[in-house]
């Protein structure tokens, strides 16, 4: 058997980054910014107004003033203000010629054209001042996932089109002459395919681009079938059919369709039977089929191996240490990955770990990790937990 350490670097060895695409601005939200992008320009552009107000050379309570025109945001005052000239002004307006304060509204009493400052009034120029957000040639640097206050950054930078990873497209084949799709009538020997709709949903979550192949059958034919839909997929998940059983055939045929095989057991609970290796142009995953295992190991190896692929670098899922609410048994010999529930008191770890067990999957947000052997542990002692 071998460590989760040596499986996720066996997989990193298949995982290399995807090629770069270009997107447009509004769909870069989530991808991963491929190649460090450069600002096109100064922000702001001018002097701008950060206040609505009167615009004048120097300004003190009691002084009176002439308005001669008017600048707005993207309308400006072209001519230049003198001594007792004040232009009415707006935010984000250029400031004119010969204007060094902008004095706010409310400091200011009107009475047609004439303007006098009252005894209110308050300090700063309020200007932004020339490129005082950024410069041309700002950088931002690759990689990095993309959210909503990089893509208005961008977008002020004036980048259209920004370079992405492509996203890698994920095929999920499901095994097993007992399942059935979510919504169908399943027969009495039968149940629900679950874990194919969580691993589909963390891939999409993960920035990758997931389909779903149909059901295989626990025959070589069907197998044969389904693995021929694989088409151009970067990556091809098969759920269960995993073991040495009679009935798990997806290692034979996925080596007779020339899989380079790397059939693993890995040191791990749950999980253990973990199949990866090269099918084609494509890496390819076996995973256990009980839903826990799958779902975990999707947690384990599946999101790295995405974010590899991605450019997001070759890393184990983060992990954080926080302290136990309350005491745990020893454990075993393999590293356990169990699920807990995070609160303000800290982790606890549920009774209940076996890995069929989705409901219990479902009230956890968090996975405790064991090491192997690690002794009983009590409230207040340090875990180390990946959130989910
Ligand atoms: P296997 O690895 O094929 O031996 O499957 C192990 C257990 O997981 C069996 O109880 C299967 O019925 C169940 N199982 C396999 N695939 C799925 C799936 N996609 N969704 C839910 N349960 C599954
Ligand atoms: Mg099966």
């Amino acid at each position: 058997m071998i460590s989760v350490a040596e499986a996720l670097d066996r997989l990193f060895s298949l995982a290399s980054p995807l090629d770069v695409e270009e997107v447009p601005l509004r769909n870069a939200g989530g991808r991963v910014l491929a190649r460090p992008v450069e600002a096109q320009r100064d922000q702001p552009p001018f002097a701008a107004s950060a206040m609505d107000g009167y615009g004048v050379a120097e300004a003190a309570p009691g002084q009176r003033f002439s308005v001669i025109g008017e600048a707005a945001a993207g309308r400006a005052f072209t001519g230049s203000v003198g001594g007792g000239e004040a232009v009415r002004i707006f935010t984000g307006a250029p400031i004119p010629d010969g204007v060094k304060t902008v004095v706010i509204q409310e400091d200011v009493d009107r009475d047609g054209d004439v303007i006098t400052i009252t005894e209110r009034l308050g300090p700063g120029d309020n200007i932004r001042p020339y490129g005082n957000d950024f410069r041309k040639g700002l950088r931002i640097d690759a990689p990095r996932v993309l959210g909503p206050q990089d893509i208005a950054l961008l977008a002020a930078m004036n980048i259209a089109n920004v370079p992405v990873t492509r996203r890698p497209k994920v095929a999920i084949i499901s095994t097993g002459d007992e399942l059935v799709m979510p919504g169908e009538d399943p027969g009495p020997d039968q149940i629900i395919a679950s874990n194919t709709f969580g691993l589909y949903v963390l891939m999409q979550q993960l920035g990758a681009d997931p389909r779903l192949l149909p059901i295989a059958r626990d025959t070589e034919a069907s197998l044969r079938t389904i693995f021929g839909m694989v088409d151009d997929a970067d990556l091809v998940v098969t759920i269960g059919g995993a073991s040495v059983g009679d009935h798990d055939l997806v290692a034979n045929v996925a080596a007779d369709m020339g899989l380079q095989s790397a059939f693993h057991k890995v040191a791990m609970r749950p999980g253990k039977p973990l199949m990866s290796g090269r099918f084609g142009k494509a890496m390819m995953v076996g995973l256990p089929g009980n839903p826990v295992s799958a779902m975990v190991c999707g947690h384990v190896f599946l999101a790295p191996v995405i974010r590899a692929m991605l450019g997001l670098g070759a890393a184990a899922a983060p992990r954080e240490t926080l302290r136990l609410a309350a005491p745990i048994g020893e454990n075993g010999p393999r590293e356990h990955y169990m699920r807990a529930r995070l609160c303000r008191e800290g982790v606890t770890v549920f009774d209940r770990q076996d890995s069929a067990l989705l409901s219990v999957l479902g009230s956890a947000d968090a996975l405790a990790v064991r090491p192997p052997h690690d002794p009983a542990r009590a409230a207040g002692d340090e875990i180390e937990v990946i959130r989910l």
